[in-house]
């Protein structure tokens, strides 16, 4: 991965976590899929799982994944 992406990371990896809440399970890195809105808890799913060692994610409901900036290109463009 080239040096820019490197330096842009913690900023994307902030931002994930801000639009990202936490799934009402408590389920570690389990979050509310900010493409689908699933993942809310009411079922008890931690539908959408960021795994912070790869910085990928995977929502298991609307099947996006890829790393975060997949997830933000998803988002915005
Ligand atoms: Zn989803």
């Amino acid at each position: 991965m080239n040096d820019n992406f490197e330096k842009i990371k913690p900023f994307l990896i902030d931002y994930v976590n801000e639009i990202t809440q936490p799934s009402r399970n408590g389920g570690k890195n389990h979050c509310i899929c900010p493409l689908c809105g699933s993942g809310a808890g009411y079922d008890h799913s931690g539908t959408f799982t960021v795994y912070p060692d790869t910085d990928r994610y995977c929502c298991f409901v609307c099947g996006t994944k890829g790393d975060i900036f997949d997830l933000y290109g998803a988002m915005y463009l």
